[in-house]
């Protein structure tokens, strides 16, 4: 089934609110999630009422740069609220780049100042190069896994493991994921009504779904509406 078809299978759907249809045509859809850009996923998301695949989009776009996005797919709801949210995550970023956890030394460190000192260097240094690189920033796993493998100098080894367990678990390093997983989900339920079908007969049955995705097949020049992705009312 081509991509074109599936978007058939959905308009299909909406218009003789066919619930076989519209699974018909998700089943396609979930198998090119990785295939169909963010931005058209956010459209057809949106014009057909999908929660699930609306935030796996809205999820990916916040990774993108904003400047390669097209702006004329995406509703202004959906632009406004990735605008705040890649700001906060900016600002959250900058923040954990500069603002090293407070070292907690362990008995047997030595010479807490000089432990005290490195850390904070030592963090700069890398996580927040790691973070920061305006050409590869990484993610904050990435950053996590290079940094553990960096040259403490002088910090207390003791100090330096039990730093980086506490980073690891530590709320800063798992914000940015609650955070796009939140925004997406309260998006998708200010934006998305599933259809229920539960006042309709479903007209159109998979015997129904079969035959028109044949027929589809052998007239593949019909185009409709959807792939043209025009902006969404
Ligand atoms: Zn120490």
């Amino acid at each position: 089934m081509s991509d074109e078809m599936m978007v058939q299978l959905l308009q299909l759907s909406q218009k003789y609110q066919s619930k076989s249809a519209r699974e018909h045509g998700l089943k396609r859809l979930q198998n090119r999630l990785w295939h169909i850009s963010p931005t058209k996923l956010v459209s057809i998301s949106l014009k057909y009422q999908i929660k699930d695949v609306f935030e796996h989009a809205f999820s990916q776009l916040v990774q993108l740069h904003v400047n390669k996005l097209d702006c004329d797919i995406l509703t202004i709801p959906v632009w406004n609220t990735l605008i705040m949210a890649k700001e906060q995550l900016d600002l959250h970023r900058r923040i954990v780049a500069c603002e090293p956890p407070p070292m907690v030394h362990l008995t047997r460190c030595q010479d807490r100042k000089t432990c005290d000192d490195d850390w904070r260097q030592v963090w700069w240094n890398g996580m927040g190069r790691f973070l920061l690189d305006g050409r590869n920033p990484l993610s904050f796993d990435d950053a996590m896994r290079q940094f553990q493998d960096f040259d403490y100098g002088a910090v207390c080894p003791d100090c330096w493991r039990q730093m980086l367990d506490f980073c690891k678990q530590g709320k800063a390093f798992t914000h940015e994921r609650r955070l796009i997983d939140n925004t997406c989900q309260e998006l998708a339920s200010r934006l998305i009504k599933e259809p229920t079908f539960d006042s309709f007969n479903d007209s159109c049955n998979s015997h129904y779904v079969i035959l028109i995705t044949k027929f589809l097949m052998h007239h593949r020049n019909f185009r409709g509406d959807d792939w043209k992705f025009r902006r969404l009312e």
